[in-house]
């Protein structure tokens, strides 16, 4: 008779929490966002990888042997949760192989599409070696501001077949929203839809230049109002995109750090050109992977992240309500012209957010700069 070893099992729940606390113990990065292409079938109003969707660009992204040794590296650094996105990532030519190689190195994958790509052919293939979770835009549930916000005449069908086709197949789906002007009126028929498939409905706010410093997909930003009488106080929901690990808290104060969110701690993103940051948006630094093996890029990178401070007279640096906010330095960078400037937008948000939480009135951050400056003057 020989000794059968068997594995203990625990709720999922569980696991996750002891690997981000073991994580956060001994510094370990745990999660991995990696962009396989910037192709994509839709060109979103919105995208910021949409000017990267181009084909004499496509040659610069990061070729089949370079992702399988990203891979092989991902996983020597112990990296459980990976997420593959794009673009589309069933616009990659060889996304299965890519896939195949992820799942058998025992990755939990999540894989972000707009939906609109499935086939039977997809679905089954994704059946036998099913993922973690298959996260899918859902902008709008209307065929006409469907197309025209994807500028795709008949995306929304597909989209609408592809839904059917994956509900059918038991894989493991959700739906995510991205709350704008232009949807706005849209977002009780939109949670309807979402919960129609028996889900819960998660949506975010936040709107970002694109990757080439192009401003026009920031018009679609929400009033400030509105997002926080849909928001209510909660902060941003999008781990891998908005807020990264930043709570809507009680005043606190501000320090010197120009990321004062999970930035640098446990999470990578490497994008379609083989760039390594800390998250999906943060362009601040990046370290090219074609040049560096990604353990030592990982350690320069974190270190010069974590490093970086505010140095001017920026009111971000001793903001009273900075723990509401959601700027992100690279997009004050492209909207504003520095990392360290405040994006005004952001403030009007934190300062609703702020006060409707708080239930008190408070100084307008940019307004409390100009006060400070007009006594300092006196
Ligand atoms: S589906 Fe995604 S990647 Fe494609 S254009 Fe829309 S937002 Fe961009
Ligand atoms: S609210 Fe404005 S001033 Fe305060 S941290 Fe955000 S962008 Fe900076």
């Amino acid at each position: 008779m020989h000794n059968e070893k068997t594995i203990p099992t625990i709720q999922y729940g569980t696991f996750s929490q002891r690997v981000h606390e073991q994580a956060a113990a001994r510094q370990h990065v745990i999660k991995a966002q990696l962009e396989l292409t910037y192709r994509c079938n839709l060109h979103c109003r919105h995208c910021y990888t949409d000017p990267y969707n181009s084909k004499e660009l496509f040659s610069r992204e990061l070729t089949l042997d370079e992702i399988h040794r990203l891979l092989d590296e991902m996983q020597r650094l112990g990296i459980v949760w990976l997420n593959l996105t794009g673009g589309d990532i069933f616009m990659h030519p060889q996304f299965f192989e890519i896939y195949d190689a992820a799942y058998r190195k025992g990755f939990l994958l999540q894989l972000y599409t707009n939906g609109t790509l499935f086939t039977k052919a997809t679905i089954e293939r994704l059946q036998l070696m099913p993922p973690f979770t298959i996260d899918i835009s859902c902008h709008s549930v209307t065929e006409e501001s469907f197309d025209w916000f994807t500028q795709i005449p008949g995306s929304f069908r597909s989209f609408i077949r592809g839904l059917e086709m994956l509900k059918a197949s038991s894989l493991p789906f959700s739906l995510r929203t991205k709350a704008m002007n232009w949807n706005r009126d849209e977002m009780p028929a939109i949670r309807q839809f979402v919960e129609s498939f028996g889900q819960e409905f998660e949506f975010t706010t936040s709107l970002s230049p694109r990757l080439n410093g192009d401003l026009s997909s920031l018009t679609y930003r929400m009033a400030p109002d509105d997002v926080v009488s849909l928001r209510g106080n909660q902060p941003a929901t999008d781990g891998n995109e908005e807020s990264c690990g930043r709570s809507a808290d009680l005043l606190t104060p501000a320090t010197d750090q120009l990321y004062r969110c999970g930035c640098g701690t446990d999470t990578i993103h490497i994008n379609a050109w083989g760039e390594l940051g800390t998250c999906t948006l943060q362009y601040e630094r990046r370290v090219s992977l074609r040049a560096h093996p990604l353990a030592d890029a990982i350690k320069m990178l974190f270190r010069e992240i974590r490093g970086l401070q505010y140095e001017g007279t920026s009111p971000c640096r001793t903001c009273e309500i900075h723990t509401f906010c959601d700027k992100k330095p690279s997009d004050a960078r492209w909207e504003c012209g520095t990392a360290d400037a405040p994006i005004p937008y952001d403030c009007d948000v934190a300062h609703v957010r702020a006060q409707s939480t708080l239930h008190q009135s408070l100084i307008h951050p940019l307004h409390r700069i100009h006060k400070e400056m007009e006594a300092h003057h006196d």
